[in-house]
């Protein structure tokens, strides 16, 4: 059996009330380990830590000492990527697949905030001879990251990477639902020579993610989850001003115009919504088909949806695992129901799948609502699970109209063969990311986030390096002297 440990100080601890979490797997509901549980008390302890190793040798680190620590973080990730990849893939039901996939992607973004972090350097301005003006960019100080169960350490990797890149101290708190592989990932960093204090874990629940939003001690708090959450975390961070990033939720739109190819649009209508059974920030569980092809597409959804092969993410056969959480479950079946309830045709799934293997554990059946109106709750709401719910428009005015008309603003693509309309549509979309043609595809070097209560900032990217640094002007003045001011 897993047992976990909280790493404050550059010490691996056990929380200070001994409070321990039974950890289970999606699959099957059997606990797979037993997981520290931190309180606030612990938190504050990691904060204090933090906080002293700030304030200490670590603001002397180079930039090459620090791009070198992101290169050696990603060559240990690469060393134990298939243990990584089996953690993952046990704790969130994920399959192997993409498991593997997230820990090659997680390698790689620590390889490009080494890159990055490697070629700062700050700004000498146009100044008189007599003064010295430089832009320069500096740590923000304690960085407190939050982070949700459906994407763990590739989560987690997007906020340490930058942080640690940047000069800062971290306290990470994981979900309590899915703490093994940043606990795992702790253990990798505790390898490598770091001051105590500098790298912090405590694994708890929303009270430890609290402490970190409250504390005066933490400079900078970012966090992935939803929006529920997000808005005390916001509130939390006014105490001390602190600088916040949130990445929240979404309500994706996936738009089929009917001169698309349509081939592939049927194919990544599938992969838009059913990857990691829909627990995707980005999935694109709103689908929206135009007129003229709505009846077609429906069929050759309704067909595909019996041919994927749902089950252990461990079995070489299986396409989609189950979802993370009996919470989670009850809610995807509530949503559905609540569609149903307004007026939705189920097309297919809607249930637990049948057979004895689907008995225990948090399976569900990919989902087919069609006929969904835009004013309908499950148009309008994030159901994160492996549902679509399909949506008919007439013209791009419709469309766009009806897909912005949304709290959120993630990410979306559109599907057509006229660039012209793709360009407009993609200008049109106010969401963080939008695809043509595609569906899903993120990268190091592009930035992710979403506007309006998708999230405030960015991660990945430049800017999302930048997120992690306070901007100085340093002026100096080499030759002062007397002006005289006020008459003296
Ligand atoms: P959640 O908001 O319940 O929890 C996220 C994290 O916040 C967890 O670590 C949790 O313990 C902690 N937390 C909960 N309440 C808190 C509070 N009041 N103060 C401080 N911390 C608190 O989210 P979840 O259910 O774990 O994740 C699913 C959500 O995350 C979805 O809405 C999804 O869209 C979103 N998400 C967004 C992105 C993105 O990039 N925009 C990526 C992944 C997930």
């Amino acid at each position: 059996m897993i047992q976990t440990q909280l790493y404050i100080d550059g010490q691996w601890q056990s929380p200070i009330d001994q409070g321990t979490r039974a950890i289970l797997s999606p699959a099957d509901e059997s606990v797979i380990a037993q997981a520290a549980e931190a309180t606030r008390a612990d938190a504050r302890l990691a904060i204090a830590a933090a906080r002293k190793a700030f304030d200490g040798p670590w603001r002397q680190t180079t930039i090459r000492d620090r791009a070198k620590l992101l290169n050696k973080i990603a060559e240990l990730i690469d060393r134990d990527a298939e243990k990584l990849a089996h953690l993952e893939s046990l704790n969130t039901g994920k399959t192997l697949t993409e498991s593997r996939t997230d820990m090659g992607d997680i390698a790689a973004t620590f390889r490009y905030f080494a890159g990055l972090v490697a070629s700062e350097s700050g700004a000498v301005n146009e100044a008189p001879h007599h003064v010295i003006s430089r832009t320069l960019r500096e740590p923000v100080g304690v960085c407190g990251l939050i982070t949700p169960w459906n994407y763990p350490l590739l989560q987690a990797a997007w906020k340490i990477a930058p942080a640690l890149g940047a000069g800062n101290t971290v306290v990470i708190k994981p979900s309590n639902l899915t703490p093994l592989t940043t606990h795992h990932f702790t253990q990798l960093v505790a390898e490598l020579d770091l001051p105590p204090g500098v790298f912090n874990l405590v694994t708890g629940g929303a009270e430890v993610g609290a402490e970190l939003a409250e504390s005066l001690d933490v400079d900078l708090v970012s966090f992935t989850g939803g929006a529920f959450a997000g808005e005390s975390i916001m509130k939390a961070a006014t105490g001390n001003f602190k600088r916040i990033g949130l990445e929240l939720g979404g309500k994706n739109p996936n738009i089929v115009f009917a001169d698309a190819d349509l081939d592939a649009a049927v194919d990544y209508a599938l992969n838009a919504a059913f990857f990691h059974a829909g627990q995707v920030c980005s999935a694109g569980s709103r689908l929206m088909i135009e007129d003229s092809i709505y009846d077609a597409f429906i069929s050759r959804l309704a067909e595909r949806l019996p041919r994927i092969v749902i089950g252990n993410g461990f079995h070489g056969e299986t396409q989609m695992g189950p979802v993370q959480s009996a919470q989670q479950h009850e809610k995807i079946l509530c949503m559905v129901q609540a569609g149903i309830a307004e007026g939705a045709r189920l097309v297919h799934g809607g249930k637990r799948p049948a057979g004895d293997v689907f008995k225990q554990g948090y399976w569900l059946e990919p989902t087919l609502l069609a006929d969904v109106t835009a004013d309908m709750k499950i148009a309008k709401e994030e159901i994160f699970g492996p549902v679509i719910t399909a949506e008919r428009f007439r013209s791009e005015e419709e469309v766009l109209r009806a897909a912005n008309d949304t709290p959120y603003g993630l990410a979306g693509a559109v599907w057509t063969r006229d660039l012209d309309k793709a360009n407009r549509m993609s200008r049109g979309l106010r969401f963080g990311t939008v695809w043509v043609n595609d569906y899903h595809p993120y990268f190091p070097e592009a930035p992710w986030g979403g506007y309006k209560a998708s999230g405030i900032g960015r991660e990945l990217a430049r800017v999302g390096l930048d997120e992690y640094t306070e901007l100085k002007h340093s002026y100096i003045n080499l030759a002062p002297k007397a002006m005289g001011w006020f008459g003296a």
